[in-house]
């Protein structure tokens, strides 16, 4: 059944075909790695410049809140002298610079051994006087120590973050502590030193302190609530920097980079969304395929061309295979530019082929028409050549000739020697032949002439020569061997050519009437135009 579909698609498609998917596979996969290659370039670089930028961040910040507590601590000392001294206004300068000159605190105030606040700035706040009870104010108390403590809401209301430092004499008597506090929720120090790295595209930066309360995130609901469970938040509160692909709490895929500040044990984490990141890459790529549209077009035509190029000789060759008996065929082939090794090579063989092929022809129409016995031509033969003289318009003579008494030498001496005796007779008929006669073996002991160009006389003469070179001729028998023939011309008065060849026979049966051994001329029997031995 398979041989049966007719196969339609030729080499040129099939190259062509062949080319188009080796290109698209190569397209795609070189487009793919591309892809993976920038992708993994543009997380990697976002997560390095997320964890420098972290790491620089937390450096700023905690080499600030050092500052802060150093000046904190100096502020303590003049405290206490003042304090001493029972200077008031020493005391209220002293809280004031702290306040105005480091602006590193939303207030500042100086709490008594108590707890109640015996200076604070701003003044306009009115703290002054109060009892605190805050957490942050407990702590203060009871640690007597350098503190920060965690978020939590001042006597004001305010979410705070409070940095207090004790207030002790040169004898280490307790006089209070000077605090210094950070609103979460307004302007303040870290609103300073981060809201500028506050990026529109998704990216932000946040502060956890050790208790993982966030200090600063730019959603400011989430100021001074504690963060979920986050590895980052473990990693950096852990004392580690690094970077990492993580999952913000709104569910967003986040390259962050984080480290932490030694000085207040917080840590901050700068992050950008990954699809923020990739954005770029869809461009890019577009890029890069806007990029490969020309090549990739002029690649194809180079191919549409080759692929012609290539299939053209082939094509050329099948349509002339089908018809290689025709006459032109060789030429076609030869006409064939066979440019390339293997349509070069099908060529060769082609032309090798059909020049056996027409070898062979050849030889089979020569067989089919040549007597085997004798190498004369047969009755077919006859008949081709004769068709041609007749078609050319040609005058000729006929001359029917049939060996005598032939019978009698099969007879006495077997057919074996008749045989040679029809092949010596045919070999002297050749030896006689002028170029372009024509000599045929009819059958048996009969053989007919063609004389071109000769008129009945000279064909009877011809003839006779003939008769005469057999008669006087060994052809291996111990007596001689005769023919009789018979001669008519054509074209003959109104005669067809089969009336002329009857005529022919009639002058032959004469000739062997009258004695054998003889030639006559059809026509001429009456005036007696005749060749005898
Ligand atoms: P005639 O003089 O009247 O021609 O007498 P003939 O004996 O030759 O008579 P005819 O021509 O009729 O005889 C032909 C004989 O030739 C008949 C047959 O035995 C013999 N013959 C025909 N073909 C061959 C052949 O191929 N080889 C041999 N050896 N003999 C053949
Ligand atoms: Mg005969
Ligand atoms: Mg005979």
């Amino acid at each position: 059944m398979r041989s049966r579909l007719r196969i339609r698609i030729d080499l040129r498609r099939l190259i062509l075909m062949l080319a188009v998917f080796s290109a698209l596979v190569m397209l795609v996969n070189g487009f793919q790695a591309a892809y993976q290659v920038q992708r993994e370039l543009l997380i990697q670089g976002t997560l390095d410049a997320n964890e420098a930028y972290a790491a620089k961040l937390a450096a700023t910040t905690d080499n600030y809140l050092r500052q802060a507590q150093r000046q904190l601590a100096y502020g303590a000392a003049a405290l206490a002298s003042a304090t001493q001294a029972a200077d008031t206004a020493r005391i209220a300068t002293e809280v004031e610079r702290l306040h105005q000159q480091a602006d590193m605190f939303n207030t500042v105030s100086f709490i008594d051994a108590r707890g109640t606040v015996r200076m604070a700035s701003p003044a306009r706040l009115s703290l002054r006087g109060q009892r605190l009870e805050s957490r942050g104010a407990l702590e203060a108390l009871e640690k007597r120590a350098p503190l920060i403590s965690e978020p939590y809401t001042s006597v004001l209301g305010n979410l705070v973050v409070q940095m207090s430092h004790p207030v002790e004499t040169g004898e280490g008597r307790y006089l209070g502590y000077v605090a210094g506090t950070i609103y979460l929720r307004e302007h303040n120090v870290l609103n300073q030193l981060l809201e500028d790295h506050y990026y529109r595209d998704g990216s932000y930066v946040y502060v956890v302190d050790r208790t993982r309360h966030l200090l600063y995130h730019p959603d400011g609901a989430r100021v001074g609530t504690q963060a979920g469970r986050s590895e980052v938040i473990d990693e950096v509160l852990g004392g580690g920097s690094g970077q990492r692909h993580v999952v913000s709490a709104r569910g967003v895929d986040m390259l962050a980079g984080y480290a932490p500040m030694p000085t207040v044990g917080w840590g901050i984490v700068a992050q950008r969304p990954t699809a923020v990141t990739l954005d770029r890459l869809d461009a890019l790529m577009l890029d890069v395929l806007r990029r490969s549209v020309w090549p990739a077009a002029v690649a194809l035509i180079l191919v549409w061309l080759a692929a012609r190029l290539i299939s053209e000789p082939l094509g050329g060759l099948a349509r002339i295979a089908r018809e290689m008996d025709s006459p032109e065929a060789f030429g076609q082939i030869e006409g064939v530019r066979s440019w390339y090794f293997e349509a070069a090579q099908l060529k060769r063989a082609m032309l090798a082929g059909i020049g056996l092929l027409q070898l062979r022809m050849g030889r089979l129409r020569r067989d089919a028409q040549t007597d085997p016995m004798t190498g004369l031509l047969n009755r077919r033969g006859l008949e081709l050549e004769v068709e041609t003289w007749l078609a050319l318009g040609r005058e000729f003579s006929v001359v029917v000739i049939d060996i005598d008494h032939f019978k009698q030498v099969n007879d006495r001496y077997g057919h074996d020697v008749g045989d040679q005796v029809i092949v010596g007779v045919a070999r002297l008929m050749r030896q006689q032949l002028r170029e372009g006669d024509v000599a045929c073996r009819l059958g048996g002991e009969e053989f007919l002439m063609l004389f071109p160009g000769l008129a009945a006389e000279d064909a009877l003469k011809g003839a006779d020569r003939l008769r005469e070179a057999i008669a006087a001729a060994d052809l291996g028998l111990p007596g001689r061997v005769t023919i009789s023939g018979g001669v008519a011309a054509w074209p003959r008065d109104n005669e067809d050519f089969v009336q002329v060849l009857k005529a022919a026979d009639r002058a032959l049966y004469l000739a062997k009437a009258s004695g054998r051994n003889r030639v006559m001329e059809a026509g001429a029997e009456s005036v007696g135009r005749v060749a005898a031995g």
